[in-house]
């Protein structure tokens, strides 16, 4: 009975909807280089990335190593001009 209702709490909490969303978010976030997210995934974006430091580094770091892939990419298409 006690467990239960702890688990019920845990469960609703908003900071765990958030904190346990973490995949979704790395999901998320690859997802945005291929099309614009939703308001809705921006939103959940954003709001996980205020609170988990974690995924914070690795928004970071996709973005970064997102503008270097793009940057050999254009590189390869100019130098691989007949
Ligand atoms: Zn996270």
């Amino acid at each position: 009975m006690t467990n239960n209702s702890l688990k019920k709490e845990t469960n609703n909490s908003p900071l765990h909807k958030i904190m346990s969303s973490c995949y979704q978010v790395t999901g998320l976030v690859s997802l945005s280089y291929e099309r614009p997210l939703t308001v809705k995934e921006q939103f959940l974006l954003k709001s996980h990335l205020a609170i988990c430091a974690g995924c914070r580094g690795f928004y970071k770091n996709s973005q970064t190593l997102h503008k270097m892939m793009k940057a050999h990419k254009q590189h390869q298409k100019d130098t691989q001009k007949p």
